[in-house]
């Protein structure tokens, strides 16, 4: 980056940063304690606001409205809207929207463009994303039992599908299922379709309390049935067959967004965490900080966060430089690195705050609960350090691949 283009991006970086506490820090306490259904019309006016300045949807390229920002740029967005839980909903850059965006630019027809990428763009309406099944382990996601079956001039879709994300209010669903039983590889069996979530036998069974709420809109993880859903064959997305190698493209992008959010997470739990230690007194004039034990974890999350940043800003510069493909080993190595340090900070940062960090008087324990996914979706733990592991053994001449 040339210095007027870094200096541009710094004032970008802190019009976000005073934003989000002048602005949305003062929105937590309703949003952590009232339903979300209520703070709907406070979130629309809020969304507005951020359009109007200028900061809308920062990580899509200006002909779409957005910020034209690189990954890496978009990283460090996401790390300041990472700060408070409702960052990435408030700008337009929240999960499931955010990858379903990503996927629309890149293979949908002008046609689903118009009728399905630019509402999402706009902000006027959200959608979700239908992959994993109760009756198959998410971590193998090339084997699933919901089929797509032609007849006439549509796709007939059956299946069950449950943690589809934000189903609850969304205009529709991108849906993985199978398009070819018969095909030799297990890669291309799957395809990616749009559906509109007012098509026929298309049914929310209900959404699925996830660590004690059950939640709505845009936070809820719904179950699903497809009950022979027919949706014309124009809404299949990208090529028949191509569902697996689709959601594999964004995998990387959509981990550095994730692993920065959690960075973001972790520096506003350090800040409780250490203000908290500054400022409770165990007895008079003696601060809670002065204790050795609360020393050693602000001294060991400074040092986990600052490194977990440093090693999702190089792989962004990896898959930037090198492609994703090269940066295999990396990205799944942010991938369980940055949560287990997330999970760590945000455990001490409830510990020091004692009864208070269980309150919803601060973020910590609405992430506590519902960060703990962070070590299950995207890929569970395991399977990104076996991916790492055997990335490794592999420059030693052995092959442990199953
Ligand atoms: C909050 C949340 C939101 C989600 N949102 C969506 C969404 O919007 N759309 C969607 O389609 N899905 C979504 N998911 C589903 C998510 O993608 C899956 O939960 C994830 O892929 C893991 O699959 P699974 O739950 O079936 O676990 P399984 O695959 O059954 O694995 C269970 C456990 O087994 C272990 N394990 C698995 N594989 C291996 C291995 N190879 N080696 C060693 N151990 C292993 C791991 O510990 C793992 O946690 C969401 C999940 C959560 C929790």
């Amino acid at each position: 980056m040339n210095q007027d283009k870094e200096n541009n991006f710094t004032l970008l970086l802190s019009r976000i940063r005073q934003f989000i506490r002048e602005e949305v820090f003062p929105l937590e306490r309703d949003f952590l304690n009232r339903p979300f259904r209520e703070l709907l019309p406070t979130l629309a006016e809020k969304r507005e606001r951020v359009k109007s300045l200028g900061l809308w949807a920062p990580q899509l390229p200006s002909e779409y409205g957005g910020l034209g920002l690189g990954l890496i740029e978009f990283a460090r967005v996401s790390e300041e809207l990472g700060a408070t839980p409702l960052g990435h909903y408030l700008f337009n850059c929240q999960a499931p929207d955010a990858g379903n965006m990503e996927v629309l630019l890149v293979h949908a027809t002008p046609e689903q463009k118009e009728l399905y990428l630019w509402p999402l763009v706009r902000g006027d309406v959200r959608s979700c994303f239908s992959m994993t099944e109760p009756e198959h382990p998410g971590s193998n996601p090339t084997w699933m039992s919901t089929s797509a079956s032609k007849d006439g001039g549509d796709y007939v879709i059956n299946g069950h599908k449950w943690f589809t994300s934000s189903a609850e209010g969304a205009a529709f669903a991108i849906v993985m299922a199978v398009t070819d039983a018969e095909s030799k590889s297990a890669h291309k069996r799957a395809s990616q379709l749009i559906v509109p979530l007012d098509t026929r036998g298309f049914r929310i069974v209900r959404n699925i309390s996830v660590m004690g709420e059950e939640g709505s809109d845009y936070a809820s993880h719904a179950e699903v049935r497809y009950e022979d859903c027919r949706v014309p064959q124009k809404n299949l997305l990208g090529p028949e067959g191509h569902g697996f190698l689709i959601a594999q493209e964004r995998l990387g992008p959509g981990r550095i967004q994730h692993c920065m959010r959690w960075v973001g997470i972790c520096e506003r739990a350090f800040d409780l965490m250490c203000g908290h230690a500054a400022h409770r007194q165990l007895s008079p004039g003696v601060p809670l900080g002065s204790r050795q034990s609360i020393q050693a974890w602000i001294a060991e999350s400074r040092a986990e966060i600052s490194a977990a940043r440093l090693l999702v800003l190089n792989t962004a510069a990896r898959i930037e430089s090198e492609g994703q493909t090269a940066a295999r080993e990396d990205i799944s190595l942010i991938k369980f690195f940055v949560a287990g340090v997330m999970h760590k900070v945000l455990d001490r940062a409830v510990q020091v705050h004692g009864a208070l960090g269980l309150t919803d008087d601060t973020p910590l324990a609405y992430w506590y609960r519902h960060e703990r996914a962070a070590r299950i979706y995207d890929g569970p733990d395991e399977v990104h350090k076996a991916v790492v592991a055997r990335s490794v053994l592999r420059k030693y001449g052995v092959d442990v691949s199953i």
